[in-house]
């Protein structure tokens, strides 16, 4: 079967490390790299350290508005799509990369597989959320993560198609944590010791657009009672520097600010925070795979299983109700909490590549 796959962001890259190498020794592989992340920090990185095959095809999604960036790489992935003939097109996550690769495939009358199917907010002011649920609908093959993404699917009329497959996610940390505790000198670099301090990272658009939200952040991060790195996606930095927070977060005394991280220093970092502040999706879900306690600075998750294990607190950009979040985690409640198998226990990429390779198209 030849199979392409549509990958353009951050943390594409880490999924598609979990599925390339297995979906390779059994099918033919084809990688379509959007291009919406294209700096080396956001992209080049994960394919060199996670040994990501190089992609077959360059799009220059760039920049741009989420219609503006869609509506690019839906139109450059038609001809792509027509010329490379896959047999099924898979997509992965919750970007327009995800949606434009579901379209594309869906209006060409190929199979379309999505990982990560099901995964729901129920906030339809994020981007992301409207780029799940469009893609959901669009695709052929759902391969969810978790059995309440199966619940979220069958809720909407979705039943065919579905499989409890685990995440990918979860393949990656595992396979890689050696790895990272033996390459990664990001602990020394920084001077920091091992449950001393916090991992933050921050960068959805509803955070960081507004001004007023950015500046409650900066507000909660200052306030942060032991030090803090806050590896600065491009975007949060951009939108600091026009509003002039950087310099004052810059002043902030437990913070450090470092640019962002290659995948092996993040996973590293992670493992031996006390605790991690974040508004990403993958990464409240590492920090569950490693027993590192989370506090979600957004108001809803689709990682909803987090937050029900006790792990995971939604405190928005409250900064009281940070710091209570982070008091429970010193009081030790959060770590003496049970910790289930959530996602798979790292064979998602195996169930995804006997699925793919078992699926006869209806149409
Ligand atoms: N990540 C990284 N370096 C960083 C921040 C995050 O390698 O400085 C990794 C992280 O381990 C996770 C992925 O990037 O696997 C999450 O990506 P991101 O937060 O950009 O995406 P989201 O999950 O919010 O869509």
């Amino acid at each position: 079967m030849r199979i392409v796959t549509v990958v353009g962001n951050r943390p594409q890259f880490v999924k598609a490390a979990a599925v390339s190498r297995l979906l390779r020794a059994h099918h033919e592989e084809l990688i379509v790299h959007t291009g919406q992340h294209y700096d080396d920090a956001l992209s080049r990185v994960f394919f060199d350290e996670l040994a990501i095959p190089e992609p077959d095809a360059q799009l220059e999604a760039g920049t741009g508005t989420n219609t503006a960036q869609t509506a690019r790489i839906l139109g450059e992935l038609e001809g792509v799509l027509e010329e490379l003939e896959p047999d099924v097109v898979l997509v992965y996550g919750d970007t327009n990369s995800t949606l434009a690769g579901a379209l594309a495939g869906a209006q060409s009358r190929r199979p379309v597989a999505h990982v990560e199917a099901g995964m729901r907010s129920f906030d339809r002011a994020m981007p992301e959320e409207l780029n799940r649920v469009l893609c959901d609908h669009a695709s052929d093959l759902l391969l969810c993560s978790t059995p309440r993404a199966v619940e979220n699917l069958a809720a909407e009329g979705i039943r065919e198609g579905v499989h409890l497959v685990g995440d990918v996610m979860a393949d990656v940390s595992i396979s890689f944590a050696e790895v990272a505790e033996r390459r990664s000198t990001a602990l020394e670099e920084h001077g920091l010791a091992a449950g001393e301090y916090l991992l933050v990272t921050a960068h959805r658009a509803g955070n960081v657009d507004p001004p007023e939200r950015l500046e409650a952040l900066v507000e909660l991060l200052e306030a942060l009672p032991i030090k803090a790195v806050f590896p600065l996606h491009p975007r949060t930095h951009a939108r600091l520097t026009s509003t002039g927070l950087l310099e004052r977060l810059d002043r902030a005394e437990r913070l450090v600010l470092v640019p962002p991280l290659g995948y092996l220093d993040f996973l590293v970092l992670a493992r031996s925070a006390r605790a991690v502040l974040t508004d990403s999706g993958g990464v409240q879900k590492e920090a569950y795979l490693l027993g590192v306690p989370c506090v979600t600075l957004r108001p809803s998750t689709e990682w909803v299983e987090t937050v029900e294990a006790g792990w995971n607190e939604l405190v928005d950009l409250d900064r009281e109700a940070a710091l209570a979040a982070l008091a429970r985690v010193d009081g030790g409640e959060v770590a003496a909490r049970p910790r289930p198998e959530l996602y798979g226990g790292g064979r998602a990429a195996e169930r995804i590549v006997e699925v793919i390779g078992t699926y006869t198209p209806a149409r």
